[in-house]
């Protein structure tokens, strides 16, 4: 089974109208017509318009970075599935490890986001990931295997080959650290087995794990390049063209 490399660049709360239009232009130009690759950006919500014009017509892909798991209705500052797909989304980040520390948001509620994003047609792209002192602990699988089974608590087979994960070590997170390519591979290889046991090994096959953590261009050809790291999270690398396409063109 054969995963298309997906990349995608987590814009977090960065940006202007301006920078914006711009920044997803410059991706735009860079990925052409028929990339190798899939490449997804991810922008705050106020600019998915600037972004959806940009990439309009093109492979370029758009995602949101939360959703609320709710039908419309008196959800103050909230923003829904269906909101995400009319505006053009295809994609959204669900459980970012900031999200978890600053917002509170426990597996549970990235549940309920999980099963509100996959009933309005968006692929979510599940974060879960250790801290350094669980990581120092030995607890690095136990944690990871937690978050996975709470984030998607109740979902089926059938559903289950859509989503992506995206292993995001939180040391590596805008530290610079990166996870080697070592201890990333044996991390994704963990998850993969994991989904192995909780649907099949046939959908195990079939679900994307990126990594996330620091992602660069000088390191994405080694990370891509093991057998169960699929495409990779891009924060900060990814709010320069040069450096998200770096990062792009290094996918094997
Ligand atoms: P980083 O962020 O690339 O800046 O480390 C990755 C992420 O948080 O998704």
């Amino acid at each position: 089974m054969s995963r298309r490399i997906l990349i995608a660049g987590n814009w977090k709360m960065n940006m202007r109208a301006e920078s914006a239009a711009s920044l997803a232009k410059g991706i735009v130009d860079v990925v052409g017509k028929s990339p190798a690759v899939e490449v997804v950006l991810c922008p705050p919500s106020v600019y998915l318009g600037q972004v959806a014009e940009a990439v309009a017509g093109t492979p370029v892909e758009m995602g949101a970075q939360n959703l609320y798991a709710a039908e419309d209705g008196a959800f103050t500052g909230e923003v829904n599935a269906s909101m995400l797909t009319d505006v053009g989304c295809r994609f959204v980040i669900l459980g970012h490890s900031e999200r978890r520390q600053l917002m509170g948001e426990t597996d549970a509620c990235v549940a309920k986001k999980l099963h509100a994003a996959l009933a309005g047609n968006l692929v979510p792209i599940v974060c879960v990931g250790e801290t350094l002192e669980e990581r120092e602990a030995g607890d690095t699988e136990k944690v990871v295997e937690t978050q996975i089974r709470g984030s998607l608590e109740g979902l089926d087979e059938a559903r289950a080959a859509n989503i992506v994960i995206a292993y995001e070590p939180v040391w590596a997170i805008g530290t610079g650290k990166t996870a080697t390519k070592e201890q990333a591979e044996a991390v994704h290889a963990f998850i993969r087995e994991l989904l192995g046991k909780m649907f099949s090994t046939e959908v195990a096959e079939q679900i994307r794990i990126q990594y996330g953590g620091s992602v660069k261009p000088g390191n994405a050809e080694e990370l891509l390049s093991q057998p169960n790291i699929d495409g990779a999270l891009v924060g900060g690398a990814s709010l320069k063209v040069d450096d998200f396409a770096g990062i792009i063109n290094a996918a094997p």
